[in-house]
């Protein structure tokens, strides 16, 4: 089989490996459809202290259960899955595994970090993932493509619970990549009252304003005009509910403080990798009795409401994909999704 080996910053090689061996409590998936994720791409310039190469990255998941151990008992050949990136961890994480908070164990445990990724044509489920990792299998009627966005969806789903988001809410996302996008779309599921969507690049906000013409959001261009006196024009000084930063950018998250409500929400989604560190003067919290917060991945009860609003066709996964790339292109992919010129790209690894 081949798989492309991540095998130093900027080096991925694709080649052929030895299939894996499934031992009696795991399982071997075929990846069908596997979508590249910015972090997959920081990976690959940058490193991260999670992922140890040589070793295969890619965590948004659509395949086919292909072998299955002789003692495990909940899967079967031939079932249709996607999976959650992170996984619970039975050993060093008992109590959050048990509460369900598998993203906060301590060594947080990821599929295409630690644990094997999907850009390869196989790939190895061990004991602990098949038994307590993310897997929610895909409905007949949804392809592998749309549902391989589940996991990103599943994402932002948790940044919303985390943010407590519920009907009527004023809401601004700030940051229109293809998470910020599907977050924008989501207000709709969560019942928002106003919508604010910003977006510094002026190509990315073009993009994303014909892409969510459905959606009855305003949007700002924080390139053109300040985010804050605009929001607070327009809550009539109030500012809004629910604040969630998509753009992994101090000034997205001084902004974010200062355009949430008394007694608002904001939610730090988007990390800040290489960035100086956050100065706020911690008043504006205090007065203003706000709630700043953060989240991170998602665990499988996510999974599932996404893989439910795609199964629905409330969030149409499909028109996020803008291009598709076989496994041995693997390289020419990842230097399109960092031309920012499409949404989201999917490697097909079987072709
Ligand atoms: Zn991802």
């Amino acid at each position: 089989m081949k798989a492309a080996i991540l095998v130093d910053l900027n080096q991925i090689a694709v080649k052929e490996v030895s299939d894996p061996v499934c031992g009696e409590c795991e399982m071997v998936i075929r990846p069908e459809s596997v979508a590249i994720c910015g972090s997959d791409v920081r990976i690959y310039r940058f490193g991260n202290d999670r992922v140890f190469p040589p070793t295969v990255i890619g965590h948004e998941i659509a395949g086919t259960i292909i072998e299955v151990g002789n003692k495990v008992t909940n899967f079967k050949v031939g079932q249709r899955v996607v999976l959650g990136a992170d996984v619970p961890d039975m050993d060093t994480g008992r109590n959050y595994t048990l509460k369900g908070q598998g993203n906060l164990c301590p060594e947080n445990l990821a599929i295409g970090y630690q644990l094997d990724g999907a850009f390869q044509q196989k790939m190895k489920l061990n004991e602990n993932t098949v038994k307590y990792g993310p897997i929610v299998e895909i409905p007949d009627h949804v392809s592998f493509d749309e549902a391989a966005l589940a996991e990103p969806l599943a994402c932002a789903i948790h940044g919303f619970e985390m943010a407590r988001m519920s009907i009527g809410k004023s809401i601004c996302i700030i940051g229109l990549g293809p998470l910020g996008c599907m977050m924008v779309e989501l207000t709709k599921s969560y019942g928002a009252g106003k919508i604010f969507a910003a977006q510094r690049s002026e190509k990315r906000l073009d993009m994303a304003r014909k892409f969510l013409s459905a959606v009855d959001a305003t949007f700002i261009s924080t390139e053109e005009e300040d985010l804050v006196e605009r929001v607070m024009k327009e809550t009539n000084g109030e500012g809004v509910d629910v604040v969630i930063t998509a753009a992994g950018t101090v000034k997205a998250q001084e902004d974010a403080i200062r355009i949430v409500k008394k007694r608002g929400v904001v939610n730090l989604f988007a990390g800040l990798k290489n960035q100086p560190k956050l100065e706020i003067d911690t008043n504006l919290i205090h007065y203003k009795e706000c709630t700043v917060l953060g989240s991170h991945g998602s665990n499988q009860p996510d999974v599932e409401k996404a893989m439910t609003l795609i199964a629905k066709g409330d969030i149409k996964t499909k028109k996020y994909i803008s291009r598709y790339f076989p496994l041995d292109d693997i390289v020419e992919a990842i230097e399109y999704h960092e031309s920012r010129n499409g949404m989201k790209v999917i490697i097909k690894p079987q072709q």
